[in-house]
């Protein structure tokens, strides 16, 4: 774990050792689970490191700045990863910020499964796992407009993603969306989506993870207004049309 350590070193994110074999151990078992199926197409011990862990971590101190809070945060704030897949980001913020209550949110039943066993092989606490479609978990009660952080990576464009996620934060609440080098584009293209969902801009960062040499941006967004109750629409349209 040599690259994660030098990494969460260079991001000044604290990790002791007890986290740094949850990061080992998850690892593992990311590495074991994906040859008998599809999790994720990075699995080797390297590429997992970088590409998941760092990739992750470096919205944390974007995230800590933005609420005000230590690096790692103390406070006990919900979160919701939307279309987690293997745990991404979810799972590496919540090794790195213990008392983070967090909710993963997938369609796929096998992701969920594997993510039970990280969760149970990690001994994490207050973590919730959900099978389910963001378009219909945002409109139920339980999950709509309950969280204070919502965050997803590489689901879909900023503009159908948008859609997905502000249903799910409460008033207040920010929006933390990973993004690779089409950022911009899709930033101009969601600008309509977020002002009507509710959100609105509050940083659009380029970020540095440590040992990648690929653009990378976070945008968080503040969630000013309620989310109409039109949105999310039903199962496929902030796909196929975006607003
Ligand atoms: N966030 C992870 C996985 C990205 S792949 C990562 O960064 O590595 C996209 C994942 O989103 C898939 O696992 C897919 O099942 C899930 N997904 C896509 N659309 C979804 C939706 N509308 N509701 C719930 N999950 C969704």
């Amino acid at each position: 774990m040599q690259t994660l350590i030098a990494g969460a070193d260079a991001l000044r994110i604290p990790l002791a050792r007890n986290q740094i074999d949850q990061f080992r151990a998850y690892a593992a078992l990311l590495a074991e689970w994906n040859e008998k199926m599809n999790l994720t197409a990075i699995a080797d011990i390297e590429g997992v490191q970088t590409k998941h862990f760092l990739d992750c971590l470096v919205g944390l101190p974007l995230i800590a700045e933005e609420i005000g809070a230590p690096l790692p945060p103390r406070q006990p704030l919900s979160c919701v990863d939307i279309g987690t897949g293997a745990g991404f980001p979810g799972l590496p913020l919540k090794i790195a910020w213990p008392s983070l209550k967090l909710t993963l949110v997938d369609g796929t039943s096998k992701k969920i499964r594997f993510l039970g066993e990280v969760v149970d092989a990690l001994g994490l606490q207050n973590v919730r796992l959900v099978q389910g479609r963001a378009e219909e978990l945002g409109h139920l009660p339980h999950y709509r407009g309950q969280f204070d952080l919502v965050a997803a990576r590489a689901v879909a464009r900023l503009n159908t993603l948008a859609e997905y996620l502000l249903p799910f934060a409460r008033r207040e609440g920010l929006a933390v969306v990973y993004k690779g080098p089409n950022a911009s584009e899709e930033f101009i293209e969601a600008r309509n989506a977020i002002e009507l969902l509710g959100g609105d801009t509050v940083r659009f960062a380029p970020v540095e993870v440590p040992d990648l040499d690929e653009e990378r941006r976070i945008l968080l967004l503040r969630k000013l207004r309620r989310t109409p109750r039109l949105y999310p629409r039903q199962q496929g349209l902030p796909r196929k049309c975006p607003l």
